[in-house]
């Protein structure tokens, strides 16, 4: 394939965007070649400006779970733009969406509206820590929650792309309330508790981890989880960000027994627009301003054009339940696909899929936590990326991230990606 203009777009972009990107991932600094600039997506596929196609994998990250185009999202947008891009004032359309999102969750009575995850998981810290009045929090190695500053600690996704264990500009005076445990490792959690007695007001997860790479995490933990919290008078909150409406139609929520105090979201219930939301407790978001004390606004929170799309997606979804079975259907047979190729040259893979999540790994021993991804072959990882780049198929640029599948996503696409991988495999290895 050629990337010509792809080549020339990024050498402009990088005169005045840092790194010619504007998240970090984006530049495939984890893995050979330049990004390819996306001229339109449509349907399964993305066009680049040299006019490449690919199977589209990566979804904006997980946003698109109908795929690009889709002709009702497209239209409720339309139908919103045309009344106006943004009010800063209530609309019926939020309460709407608001209640699609509280009648599939037991765990939320009450949902606030913000501009991305990364919003929804800092508003959450804060309610936290202001409903319980502690300042500790605990967070898991690997699980990335966006890029506010408590959180920047020891997170996956683009920072484990880059091997950065945090970030300059974090003061540290506030990473010292972050306390890091093991995933699926629970005495390392009850180490936590141990070594603070003036408690711990949340503890966050991601219950399906999406950010090093598909590491579900059991029940038994999470149940373990759950009692800990309870015992310390903790707060469990679940960053469903990327699960939510993904994993299943209740996210890792429809998968576990388990119920957290509080939830965050984002991607899916936006369809593709800058949306994140937050939601818990009655009680809990009572505490929320201008109810309650804790601090919390946005200029386009609620932003009338995403509320459209992500109601719309949502309404989508809730009347066909069943498309989590077709999606999750495709996912196993994407990843058994993988599995059968790599097999076929000897090279040690494993796999994960949760719902339309999946995630492949090459390594030779289950994946549990973080030090377990970081022993897979990035090396390989990177060779196998760029010759199924070549081959039209579009993965996510880093071993530390997940894939997922479409509803535009059809068997064929899926032999098709199957068949570039054993291509590729025979060719790198
Ligand atoms: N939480 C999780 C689990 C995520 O996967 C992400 C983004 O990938 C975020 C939070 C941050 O969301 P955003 O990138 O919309 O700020």
């Amino acid at each position: 394939m050629a990337y010509d203009k792809s080549i020339a777009a990024f050498e402009e972009a990088y005169k005045v965007i840092p790194g010619g990107v504007d998240s970090p991932v984006r530049a495939f600094s984890g893995v050979e070649g330049t990004p390819p600039f996306i001229e339109r997506g449509e349907g399964a596929y993305l066009f680049d400006i040299d006019g490449n196609r690919y199977i589209d994998y990566v979804q904006s990250w997980g946003p698109l779970i109908f795929g690009h185009t889709d002709a009702d999202i497209e239209a409720s947008v339309i139908d919103s733009v045309k009344k106006g891009l943004s009010f800063g004032a209530p609309t019926t359309v939020e309460t709407e969406l608001a209640e699609e999102i509280v009648s599939m969750f037991d765990s939320i009575d009450k949902v606030r509206f913000v501009s991305s995850g990364t919003e929804a998981v800092m508003s959450a810290i804060r309610l936290a820590r202001g409903a319980t009045g502690r300042d500790n929090i605990l967070k898991f190695t690997g699980c990335y929650h966006g890029h506010s500053d408590s959180l920047l600690v020891q997170a996956g996704s683009g920072l484990a792309t880059f091997g950065t264990p945090s970030s300059p500009g974090v003061p540290a005076d506030l990473t010292k309330h972050t306390l890091l445990a093991t995933y699926n490792d629970i005495e390392s959690v009850e180490k936590c508790f141990a070594d603070s007695p003036e408690g711990i007001a949340c503890v966050i997860i991601e219950p399906i981890a999406g950010n090093m790479g598909l590491v579900p995490a059991d029940e038994t933990f999470l149940q373990q989880l759950r009692a800990l919290c309870d015992a310390h008078d903790t707060l469990l909150i679940f960053d469903e960000v990327m699960s939510g409406f993904r994993a299943s139609l209740k996210g890792a929520q429809g998968i576990t027994t388990v119920k957290p105090d509080m939830v965050t979201l984002g991607k899916v219930i936006g369809a593709g627009m800058p949306v994140g939301a937050f939601g818990a407790r009655a009680e809990i978001m009572a505490q929320l301003s201008p109810e309650g004390p804790v601090y919390q606004a946005g200029t386009l929170s609620g932003n009338p054009v995403a509320m459209a799309a992500g109601l719309t997606s949502l309404r989508k979804l809730k009347a066909n339940p069943a498309i989590y079975v077709e999606l999750g259907n495709r996912a196993k047979k994407l990843v058994e696909g993988l599995k059968r190729a790599a097999d076929s040259v000897n090279v040690p893979m494993v796999t994960d899929v949760r719902g339309s999540m999946f995630g492949f790994f090459f390594s030779d021993k289950p994946v549990r936590n973080f030090a377990d991804v970081m022993e897979n072959d990035q090396k390989l990882f990177a060779k196998f990326h760029k010759g199924m780049l070549d081959r039209g198929i579009y993965l996510a640029c880093s071993s530390f991230e997940t894939g997922f599948i479409s509803t535009a996503i059809t068997d064929e696409m899926i032999d098709e990606t199957v068949k570039a991988a054993y291509e590729t495999l025979k060719e790198i290895k």
